[in-house]
């Protein structure tokens, strides 16, 4: 009997926990196999960490690779750039093609870009580079384009290594952390502020020139790194395809995860538009697919019905403010102190410690 193919298209974060159970597939007699442009997966809740010194490069860094290989699973380093849901097959972007049996599409999203000099926070490797962009020059001017969680978590690390420089934030917007209850965009603005951190709202940053920004309204802001913090957009690996797409452009997934195009095709994190909306883009909901995910693959394959997926109504969220605190969000919840970076350090290890192997 021909043995069936499970394929993970991208090692994201929704994707870690059937890794981790390769060999529980491998034994039920499934061909497992990984694709993903690198043997890592950067942990984006410690990256900012990384910036201040508070974790050494890499303590974020997973190996997608070895925890596929080790549950007798196989690693294709690669890029999938279309998927032929009739054919199963999935065409890589060096020409190679991979046929599947069931497929899972875990491939995260990318940064727009302020201007193609910057630094978009998208990939999370990239916060290495912010760090060594300082590191290099400590007087340079930093302007981070952008004011949601991530580009407020970057200002917050930064500033404080930047003493002889200046770093400006700026955000198109009326607030920053615009999916924040009010405490919590006040507490930051203020934070940020006092560590120096020049905060505009309002202020769109329309061109780049070296060393400085213009504003639509005619301002200048000092601009030697620029981070581009602007929000994400979804792979297009979808539309491309022909699959069907939600409200900004990720897979369409109904609540057990699975494309409404094609049976056999899944999708977690950034990639999806949960019933055809995005839920949040926040690691914490790709990690909890990873359960159905795991499930539902093997489900669809051997005609055994599907486990739904209920999203968490609320979610926590933990911003590392740089200065041995952490800002806690929970619903309507907010707080400000050692405890809420304790906890989040707490979270994240026990999730390193979970994957690291
Ligand atoms: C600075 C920063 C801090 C953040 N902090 C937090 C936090 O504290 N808590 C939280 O919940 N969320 C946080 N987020 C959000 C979080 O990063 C994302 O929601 C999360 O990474 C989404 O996970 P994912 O698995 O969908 O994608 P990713 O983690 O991005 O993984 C996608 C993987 O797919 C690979 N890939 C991409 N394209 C292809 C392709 N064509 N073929 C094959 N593989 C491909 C990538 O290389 C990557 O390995 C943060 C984001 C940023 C930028």
């Amino acid at each position: 009997m021909k043995t069936l193919r499970i394929v993970f298209a991208g090692g994201g974060h929704a994707h870690v926990y059937s890794l981790r159970r390769t060999a529980d597939l491998a034994a039920a007699g499934y061909d497992v196999v990984l694709i993903n442009p690198s043997p890592h997966l950067y942990y984006s809740s410690m990256a900012t960490g990384v910036i201040s010194g508070r974790y050494p490069p890499e303590a974020h860094r997973l190996d997608v690779r070895s925890l596929v290989e080790s549950g007798g699973g196989r690693f294709i380093e690669g890029k999938v750039e279309q998927v032929l849901p009739r054919e199963r097959i999935l065409l890589l972007e060096d020409g190679r093609t991979v046929p599947y049996d069931a497929v899972s599409f875990c491939l995260g999203s990318e940064t727009r870009l302020a201007n193609a000099d910057s630094i978009p926070v998208k990939p999370v490797e990239n916060l290495t580079k912010i760090r060594d962009a300082i590191s290099k020059n400590s007087a340079s001017n930093l302007l981070v384009v952008g004011g949601g969680a991530a580009g407020c978590e970057v200002a917050a690390n930064a500033a404080p290594l930047m003493p002889h420089g200046k770093t400006t934030l700026v955000e198109a917007g009326p607030d920053i952390l615009s999916f924040a209850p009010k405490k919590a965009r006040h507490t930051m603005r203020e934070h940020l502020r006092s560590v120096g951190v020049d905060v505009m709202r309002g202020a769109k940053a329309v061109s780049f020139e070296p060393g400085f920004a213009t504003l639509e309204d005619g301002r200048k802001v000092p601009a030697d790194i620029v981070v581009s913090a602007t929000g994400v957009s979804p792979s297009e690996v979808f539309a491309r395809s022909g699959l069907a797409t939600g409200d900004d452009g990720a897979m369409w997934v109904n609540h057990y995860l699975q494309s409404i195009s094609d049976e056999r095709i899944f999708g977690g994190g950034d990639s999806v538009d949960f019933r055809g909306r995005a839920l949040p883009r926040f690691g914490v909901y790709a990690i909890r697919q990873g359960p159905a995910l795991f499930r539902n693959l093997r489900a669809t394959l051997e005609g055994n019905p599907l486990t739904e997926f209920r999203p968490q109504k609320t979610f926590l969220y933990i911003l590392n403010l740089g200065d041995g605190t952490g800002l806690g969000v929970y619903g309507p919840l907010v707080w400000r102190g050692r405890s809420a970076l304790e906890l989040k350090s707490f979270i994240d290890e026990k999730f390193m410690d979970e994957y690291r192997g």
